[in-house]
């Protein structure tokens, strides 16, 4: 199974390319609309809300006034911390329900608004972020999508920042432009890496002949927190590599962990063993990387 986490700021087009994988073949895990069905009317979600919050939080049909949460989770940190702690730990569950369901070799897109800023990227094998410029994503959610320009604005201000979305991309795809333009960027993405990829993680294989990252280091940085969560205590450390050009960590077994618990462990995340089983290649076809073992 592969599992890939879609973002990108609101209104950047993360509905847009989702459909598009969904097209494709991609079973789609919609991290928004599993949100509203875990507080839908008769949920313990919605029940927790209420708990928290008040019954300021329902419309007169006893379902979730959502502008209303909104204004009391956008007024302060404290109240965003209670609302996420209700409803992360729900959207978690039902997601990986889903996902079980859809079998060993599905391709899976998680389409997670927040990705980035509740640092998820190592849960999954590709980070895809979708971009386009704020303004232009004012634009289209006023124009299209009927917010006001003050409410598109304060959940703009509210997200990451373009930097960080950045690091945290494995593939950055530009919105900028008409929308055939990112849709034809999207089916060249799935042939050219996303299926040979889940293919390659299938057969538990290593990718051949991969380029180099264009960013090494912040490949790296990305690998470094995709090792850490695939081997948990079975490693003292993972440090990137410096000065290659691919992206590289080394990491340090714990005392007593045989070669072998390591490549177990590192397998389902996409990391094979050569003829030297102290080195790991990845599956990823897109992008070259190198997990060594030591300690
Ligand atoms: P997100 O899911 O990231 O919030 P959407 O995919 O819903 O974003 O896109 C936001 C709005 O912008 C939608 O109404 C969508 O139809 C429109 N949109 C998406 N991509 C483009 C584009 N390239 N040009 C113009 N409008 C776009």
């Amino acid at each position: 199974m592969i599992r890939i986490g879609l973002t990108g700021g609101i209104g950047a087009g993360k509905s847009t390319v989702a459909r598009e994988l969904e097209t494709l073949g991609a079973v789609i895990v919609d991290g928004d609309k599993i949100a509203r069905e875990v507080v839908e009317p008769g949920t313990p979600g919605l029940a927790a809300l209420v708990e928290a919050f008040g019954e300021r939080v329902l419309a007169a049909d006893g379902s979730l006034n959502r502008p209303a949460l909104a204004a009391i989770a956008f007024a302060d940190d404290e109240s965003r911390k209670t609302l996420n702690a209700i409803t992360h730990p729900l959207v978690g569950a039902r997601s990986q329900e889903l996902i079980t369901a859809a079998g060993p070799d599905a391709i899976i897109v998680q389409d997670i608004p927040l990705l980035v800023e509740n640092h998820a990227g190592p849960m999954f094998h590709l980070v895809l972020v979708v971009w386009a410029d704020a303004e232009e994503r004012v634009q289209r959610l006023v124009s299209q999508r009927g917010m006001s320009e003050q409410d598109a604005r304060a959940r703009i201000a509210a997200q990451a920042t373009d930097e960080q979305r950045r690091a945290a991309a494995d593939v950055w795809l530009d919105n900028s432009g008409a929308p055939d333009s990112i849709l034809t960027e999207v089916r060249r993405l799935w042939d050219h890496r996303i299926v040979p990829y889940g293919h390659n993680i299938s057969e538990r294989r290593a990718a051949v002949g991969a380029p180099a990252p264009t960013d090494p280091a912040a490949a790296a940085a990305r690998l470094v927190g995709r090792v850490w969560l695939a081997l948990g205590a079975d490693a003292v450390a993972v440090v990137a590599d410096s000065a290659t050009d691919v992206g590289a960590v080394t990491v340090t077994r714990a005392a007593g962990v045989e070669d072998a618990a390591v490549a177990a462990a590192l397998a389902p995340a996409g990391f094979y063993p050569g003829a030297d089983q102290d080195v790991l290649t990845g599956a990823d076809p897109g992008a070259a990387t190198r997990v060594t073992v030591g300690g």
